[in-house]
Parts: structure tokens; C-alpha cells; sequence
């Protein structure tokens, strides 16, 4: 992804993205020290722009990591960024990491460097997968106790068990991978969170212990204004036995029907098929909540 034409916002400057480069004795590459968002613009506009940065700024603070700059003044790059490239609808990813000042576990001379780079990508999942709804598998890995890392913040080291996950996942030909919590509970995908329909209720697992995504938070709002219950609580995996339809949330995954979780089907129905027409109008601008 590093050869192609562009330009990569780089600690306050634009960078040619051939030349956006890090040293090999970077701290955030030893030792995880990097933190990250992925947002959207949609027709010029990025969707809860100011709500991805706080929480990188949030991600970083849980990291014991400084960014040098202001939420507005990360704001401002994002936008930046898109319209150096010609961008109007974009994915965006800005991230956040301990350079290569100097190395071990100790990092405390390190600067925290940050870079934004933004890209077309219109589907995170296949648009045929997505019409079928998407099949999962189970993960062996489960989401760690927040005893056991800083669960809430969108840190790359969460992502190990993440990638891992789907590998295997796409190695048995499934397009992802769904992770219990460390006890056994429903969790998230690899890179999105669930929710699962029953009789005209909306259930999705409580984010106690994984990230309570930005686009989680808007269609649970979202489904709560369109006057649908929307239960927060913890899911046991032999409940999805019980559920009509499911869909993923998230930044990239947008909203995304599952049909299969391991052993249990769903099929996209009416309640998943309206919120992802209202999703795609609120996201556009065309569907104003309150
Ligand atoms: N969980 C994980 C592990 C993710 O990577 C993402 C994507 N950032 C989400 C959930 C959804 O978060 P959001 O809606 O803020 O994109």
C-alpha cells in the first residue's frame, strides 16, 4: 500500500506518500505504542470527525502518550488531507505512535509522531458478501479483561488476536471472525461491533470490555429515535439460537448483515435492511437527528 500516488500528512507536513517512512528502531513497531482512528468522509464531509479525533487524543492519554497537537488543529489536518488528494468521499486513517528517539521498554524520551492518510475505499467487505450478509466464524482468541490491557482505547497491540483471528477466518473461507470476551460472552468481530434482532428488539453486547464504536453509538441512537428497544447486556453465544437477523457497525464495515456466526443463520430482514437506508442517509447528511 506504500507505492502508489498521494499525499501522507506527517507531523504537520505534507509528504509525497512514497516518502511517508518511519526509521526500523521505531518504538511503535517494537512495542505497539501506537494508537489509531479510521473515520469516513462522505460527500465532503467526515462523518463525527470531531468525536474520532477525541478519541484518538483519549486512545493516546490511556497510552501514556502526548500528541503534540490540538484536537482542532487534527481536525483541520484530516480535512487537509482530503482535499490535497481530491478526496470527497474517503476512508480516513490517522495514527498516532512513539518514534525512534530512542528504544526499550522505557520510552519516555520518545516524541509521539502522528501521520493521516486517506484513501478511496467504498466497501469494507465485498458488496456481494454484503448482499448475502457476511459469514463468521469463531475466533479462538477472546477479547482480554480489562485487568489485562487498556481494552477501551483503539491501540495497535489490541489488534494481534485481531488479524490473527481473521486469518483463520479467511483460511476456512469465512469473510471474518466473531470473538467472545474473556468470560465467554458475545464480543465483536475483528473489526466490528454486533447487534442481534429478536421479536422487534434490537440486542447488542454491553462495551465493558472491547471498543464502543463510534458507529456502534450512532445506529443505537439511531435505532432508538426510529422508536426501536435497544438492549444493552451480556450475550451468551448459545442465545444466537434465538436471533432473526444480525449486523455488523462499524467505520469501515458501515452497517454490514451477517448470515452466519458458526453454527446459527440469520437472514437480513426489514429492521436491519431500514437502519442501513437510514445509516447511509444520516451518514450523507440527508437524515438530521435530533
Ligand atoms: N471494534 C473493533 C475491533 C474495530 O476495529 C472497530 C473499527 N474501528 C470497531 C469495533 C467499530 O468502531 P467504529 O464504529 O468507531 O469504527
Amino acid at each position: 500500500f506504500d507505492d502508489r500516488d498521494g499525499w501522507i500528512w506527517l507531523d504537520g507536513q505534507f509528504v509525497p506518500w512514497r516518502e511517508a517512512k518511519v526509521h526500523v528502531l521505531t518504538h511503535g513497531l517494537h512495542y505497539a505504542s501506537a494508537v489509531f482512528e479510521g473515520e469516513r468522509m462522505y460527500g465532503g464531509e467526515i462523518f463525527e470527525l470531531t468525536a474520532h479525533t477525541e478519541r484518538l487524543f483519549k486512545s493516546a492519554e490511556i497510552l501514556d502518550m502526548e500528541i503534540p497537537f490540538t484536537v482542532a488543529e487534527i481536525d483541520q489536518a484530516c480535512k487537509d488531507t482530503c482535499a490535497k488528494n481530491g478526496l470527497e468521499d474517503a476512508y480516513l486513517r490517522p495514527i498516532a505512535w512513539r518514534g525512534s528517539e530512542m528504544i526499550g521498554v522505557s520510552a519516555q524520551n520518545t516524541k509521539t509522531h502522528v501521520a493521516i492518510a486517506v484513501w478511496d475505499w467504498p466497501s469494507y467487505f465485498s458488496p456481494e458478501a454484503r448482499a448475502k450478509g457476511i459469514r463468521l466464524t469463531w475466533a479462538k482468541y477472546k477479547r482480554p479483561s480489562p485487568e489485562t490491557e487498556p481494552v477501551h482505547a483503539k491501540a495497535a497491540g489490541l489488534y494481534m488476536i485481531c488479524t490473527l483471528s481473521k486469518h483463520a477466518a479467511e483460511k476456512e473461507g469465512y469473510t471474518d471472525a466473531m470473538m467472545l470476551d474473556y468470560r465467554g460472552y458475545i464480543a465483536e468481530s475483528t473489526g466490528s461491533n454486533v447487534f442481534f434482532i429478536q421479536d422487534g428488539v434490537i440486542h447488542t453486547p454491553l462495551a465493558d470490555c472491547f471498543l464502543n464504536g463510534i458507529t456502534r453509538q450512532s445506529v443505537i441512537k439511531l435505532a432508538r429515535e426510529k422508536g426501536f428497544e435497544v438492549v444493552e447486556r451480556h450475550i451468551k453465544p448459545e442465545e444466537l439460537a434465538g436471533f432473526t437477523e444480525c449486523f455488523v457497525t462499524g467505520t469501515a464495515a458501515e452497517i454490514t448483515p451477517v448470515a452466519e456466526i458458526g453454527e446459527y443463520t440469520f437472514k437480513p430482514g426489514n429492521i436491519s435492511l431500514s437502519l442501513m437506508d437510514d445509516y447511509s442517509k444520516m451518514v450523507r447528511r440527508q437524515l438530521v437527528m435530533a
